[in-house]
């Protein structure tokens, strides 16, 4: 075995490593016979100077084979899963995993927590009076095999080694880095002993890939590893300039994803559900075309099948099933204040990350690990970018619990909409595919 140092130092000077040095110094780190320190020079060695594919693909291996990889080789249909990298608002989780279900799909859906500006799938199904995300695996499994469905979040048993290494490259600076991102994402999913997979690649000033290269490159790499481990891989480009859909805030969300479950037609949101459900049915060849995949995953929604499968969901994982005919039983701020329109104009910008982070100024979102979250505030729009406002006309409601809060959350909306007097296309929330 080679000296850690001598391996840290061929990634620093731009070598390739084989994979030997890669498994013993991932297995050490894991043991604990590496320090942090030793570990964290070598994801900075990383961030400049990358993996290449063999090495890309030995620490998936080592990541993945970290933990239990679930087997779910006993069910006929397609398992998959869906991942977004993460933007505000974005909620499509929610209603996509019960219409799935509904499709005949099987999905084993672990999900993470909001993350800085961007809100996380398990902190907005907590919002649902007792729901839990930590049901004991064999539940877990137990629900995917008989109602195809269950939404939880990372256990002990998953990946362990990327629970250990995201954390440390949360405080050393090495979170942005294409090949790391790629091989914690992708080690979780292929753990759920998945066959496909459908990412969410957001782009814009809410995501964290600011322009279409950073994502395509990060789409590539992802593509690449599910297809090393017999996993297919979709990639959707999706629009995070602006928040996604009307509601932002995690028991605002749900109640939105309700509606989209119900078939009522949420800009945004529901285009979004339809179209991932859609290149899932195309690629597991259960539809011919997007267009006949979208009008099947429709019918669905319009049924209200999606919304009972949710609630088979809620009651399973402990919640109260009640809050999808009755999304007043979520929990409700005590204030609301709205903002009005101080010119008249087409608006032309609504910033998603201004928005993000001032949920995150509500109490919606964290600002250290262990804070806890208020699930009722958020925002309510009335109004998207490409619609017209008169002066005085209502803009969007913030829903809060104290003042204090309030005035911090006004420090990053002061310039978060803008208005402009030529007419403003209504942009695409769907950018393309890979
Ligand atoms: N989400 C993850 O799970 N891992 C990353 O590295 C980034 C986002």
């Amino acid at each position: 075995m080679r000296l850690f140092y001598d391996i840290i130092a061929d990634k620093r000077d731009g070598k390739v490593l084989s994979e030997e040095d890669i498994t013993h110094f991932l297995n050490s780190y894991l043991s604990g016979d590496l320090s942090d320190y030793q570990m964290s020079s070598m994801l900075m060695a990383i961030f400049f100077n990358k993996l290449n594919d063999m090495e890309l693909k030995v620490w998936v291996e080592r990541m993945l084979f970290s933990g239990e990889v679930l087997d779910f080789s006993d069910i006929t249909g397609p398992v998959v899963d869906k991942h977004s990298t993460g933007g505000v608002g974005d909620k499509i989780s929610i209603p996509l995993a019960p219409l799935l279900a509904e499709l005949g799909f099987s999905v084993p859906m672990i999900s993470g927590r909001g993350l800085g500006h961007t809100g996380g799938t398990l902190d907005k199904l907590e919002s649902i009076p007792g729901f839990s995300v930590n049901i004991p695996k064999e539940q877990f499994c137990k629900m995917v095999r008989t109602i195809g469905v269950s939404l939880i979040g990372q256990t002990p048993e998953i990946a362990p080694l990327d629970k250990k290494l995201y954390a440390l490259r949360d405080v050393t600076a090495t979170v942005e880095s294409i090949p790391l991102i790629a091989s914690s994402i992708m080690s979780k999913k292929l753990a759920e002993g998945i066959r496909g997979l459908i990412l969410d690649i957001k782009v814009g000033n809410g995501a964290f890939m600011k322009n279409r290269e950073q994502a395509t490159e990060l789409a590539k790499t992802m593509k690449a590893i599910g297809e090393r481990f017999n996993t297919k891989v979709d990639v959707l480009f999706t629009d995070m300039n602006e928040p996604l859909g009307y509601s932002i805030g995690n028991s605002l969300e749900i109640a939105e994803s309700i509606n989209v479950m119900k078939g009522v037609y949420v800009p945004q949101v529901t285009e979004l559900t339809l179209r991932m459900a859609a290149i899932l049915l195309v690629s597991f060849k259960m539809a011919e075309s997007i267009e006949a995949g979208e009008k099947i995953a429709s019918a669905k929604l319009s049924s209200g099948l999606a919304a009972e499968r949710f609630k088979k969901i809620i009651e399973m994982q402990g919640g109260n099933p009640a809050v999808v005919d009755d999304p007043g039983l979520l929990p409700k701020a005590s204030k609301r204040k709205d903002i009005f329109a101080n010119e008249s104009g087409y608006i032309n910008r609504m910033d998603a990350l201004s928005f993000g982070k001032a949920l995150v100024q509500l109490g919606g979102g964290r600002i250290k690990k262990e804070d806890s979250i208020d699930p009722s505030v958020g925002f309510i729009f009335s109004k998207k970018a490409g619609d017209y406002a008169k002066k005085g006309d209502l803009v969007y409601s913030i829903y809060y619990n104290e003042d204090f809060r309030l005035r911090n959350s006004l420090e990053y909306l002061a310039r978060s909409v803008s208005f402009c007097q030529e007419r403003a296309e209504k942009k695409n929330v769907i950018l393309g595919v890979l």
